[in-house]
């Protein structure tokens, strides 16, 4: 399946869930429904700090609609860990890094290898 881009809805929930969250992180699966990720399962679990949202990912089932994942950096830095680096291949082909201040444009999405890509955000 081809991801065309990312619900808009959803998009306005992670950014919700970061600002919620802070000053922990959040971590989530994203599952996409006829080429658009349309839905997320968050992780249990809370974590204080950052970049150790990887923790939540050893527990990651695997699903069908599986699209990747998203999770915040309270530090506002919108680039992967060295630990989101090592989970990314897991987590699937979208990973989603949501940064404080939690605003529309405070998020960004890579690749499995780390690498951004463009993600068309779906009204
Ligand atoms: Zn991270």
């Amino acid at each position: 399946m081809t991801i065309r881009g990312i619900k808009r809805d959803l998009l306005n929930l992670l950014l919700e869930l970061g600002k919620d969250s802070h000053p922990n992180e959040f971590a989530a699966l994203l599952t996409e429904e006829c080429g658009v990720i349309s839905e997320l399962n968050l992780l249990p679990g809370t974590v204080t700090g950052s970049s150790s949202a990887s923790v939540f990912f050893d527990m990651m089932p695997l699903g069908t609609h599986h699209a990747g994942s998203a999770h915040s950096h309270p530090n506002g830095v919108l680039r992967p860990s060295g630990a989101d680096l090592n989970f990314f291949p897991r987590a699937g082909r979208y990973n989603l890094i949501i940064g404080a201040p939690y605003r529309e444009g405070d998020w960004r999405c890579f690749t499995a290898d780390g690498e951004p890509c463009e993600l068309a955000v779906i009204p």
